[in-house]
């Protein structure tokens, strides 16, 4: 662990926030009077800015690492505090307001034998925030959970919640959720965008070809869609921003999903409970029964789900739903073992969307560099890369995302080999080496780092670039 501390000197409530903040970037363990100057930890600032001043209500409340490590967190006594406790409302709202500002999709808080952790999740990857003191730490959890309408009173038991507030400048809608650990309660709140008006299809990140594809397989009155890829790869991003182009008042739009991630308006929104005998497959068969146009099933995992599926997009409704593969050819494979026929997978797959995210390289601090020169491909002979110290407009030199797809209609997915270009071949092979290709054309835009195409989709095919 850890074991020097920051030294700085003339506190000043904003000084405690900045020198906390560098204390957490630069590993050390506590703050501590000293001959360190403003201007010093203003400079030692600089590089790991991104916490503006959203936490000075708070400064007096801050982590002392020093201290001895604290009971466990579930064995205090969070019941007889007070709802409504002013420094405690303070830290969440600085919190919930940071995380909007940075963008944050997730907000970790998690106990550890030290003290409470907190790490926000933005643009794929969790970022640590200075941590509150002990006694807020407690009064904190028991907070959230309390604004989540949870049983505070419960911590041996995951817990489901929601959340939904309005602050001095931000908006939070989040589902929240509790787990026991070792040291005490971790919460996750999973944010919810405030304004689904921005999931449209043009802010995918899809070139006009594959745009305008998506959009034939949309306008069909019946057939299967699939997006694919792993976890947090924008899959639910594309699908609500498709539901959405489809969302007109002559369609029936129903979906079954585990759980309801964006509240659409309009929209026929299931969430399944496997608990209660409702699963994806129970759900579908009673949305059939309801005159359906559009149905989006959140995820086909098993047979029951896949062959009624397959059933619906063959008789006269548009299905939309996702499947953790890597690639369309692994996608076809999974069908497979779900037990789909090879006919059935003609007669209704429409498309099929493998994707990913990059992470955008940020405007302002961007760092020229060499750019990597694939063979056969035409370049530009400077390429970008990030500034890891990261500006005020960024965090570690990106800021913001950039969806990458690869997509592979039905017909050419069963063309026989003879009639397949080299895409479809590395598609056969169940390769991602053109999802690759797609993001390479990023970095020659100067849009993201070789780095990070290298991180979200790492080559294959053993190739320079
Ligand atoms: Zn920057």
């Amino acid at each position: 662990m850890v074991g020097k501390g920051l030294v700085w000197c003339k506190p000043s409530p904003n000084l405690v926030v900045r020198a906390a903040a560098l204390a957490r970037a630069e590993n050390l363990s506590h703050v501590e009077p000293g001959p360190r100057t403003d201007s010093a930890v203003d400079a030692g600032l600089t590089n790991h800015t991104g916490y503006g001043d959203v936490f000075a209500p708070c400064a007096a409340h801050w982590l002392d690492w020093s201290k001895k490590p604290n009971p466990k967190m579930q064995e205090i006594d969070t019941v007889s505090q007070p709802a409504h406790d002013a420094p405690v409302a303070a830290y969440a709202d600085a919190l919930f307001t940071l995380a909007v500002q940075q963008r944050a999709s997730d907000i970790h808080l998690e106990p550890q034998q030290q003290g409470l952790i907190i790490r926000l999740r933005v643009d794929g990857l969790l970022h640590r925030v200075p941590s509150p003191a002990q006694e807020i730490a407690r009064r904190l959890c028991a907070r959230i959970k309390i604004m989540a309408a949870m049983d505070i009173a419960e911590q041996r038991r995951p817990q489901d919640g929601r959340i939904s507030t309005v602050g001095d400048g931000f908006q939070l809608d989040a589902r929240v959720s509790s787990l026991p650990t070792l040291w005490g309660e971790k919460l996750v709140l999973r944010l919810v965008p405030a304004n689904s008006s921005l999931l449209t299809l043009d802010a995918l990140g899809l070139n006009q070809t594959q745009h305008a594809q998506l959009l034939e397989a949309l306008s069909q009155p019946q057939g299967l869609i699939l997006v694919t890829g792993p976890t947090g790869s924008g899959k639910t991003q594309t699908l609500y921003s498709a539901l959405q182009w489809l969302n007109a008042e002559h369609r029936n739009i129903s979906t079954a999903e585990e759980p309801i991630e964006i509240p659409l308006t309009g929209i026929n929104q299931v969430a399944i409970r496997p608990s209660i005998g409702l699963d994806f497959a129970a759900t579908l068969r009673a949305l059939l029964r309801q005159d359906p146009d559009v149905l989006m099933v959140g995820e086909i995992r098993d047979e029951a789900t896949a062959s009624m599926a397959m059933r619906a997009a063959q008789t006269g409704h548009l299905v939309l739903s996702t499947l953790h593969t890597n690639s369309a050819r692994a996608t076809l494979l999974r069908l497979n073992q779900l037990g789909v026929s090879a006919r059935d997978l003609t007669e209704s797959l429409t498309l099929v969307l493998a994707q990913r995210l990059l992470r955008r390289l940020c405007g302002a601090c961007k760092k020229a560099c060499r750019a990597a020169t694939p063979p056969g491909v035409q370049i530009q002979s400077t390429g970008f890369e990030a500034n890891e110290a990261g500006c005020e407009r960024c965090l570690n030199g990106y800021c913001g995302r950039l969806g990458v797809f690869e997509l592979s209609s039905g017909r050419g997915l069963f063309e026989p080999a003879s009639k397949r270009g080299s895409a479809t071949e590395t598609l056969q092979q169940g390769s991602t080496q053109s999802l690759r290709d797609n993001a390479l054309t990023y970095h020659h835009n100067g849009d993201t780092s070789l780095a990070e195409v290298d991180r979200v989709l790492p080559n294959t095919n053993g190739q320079n670039g």
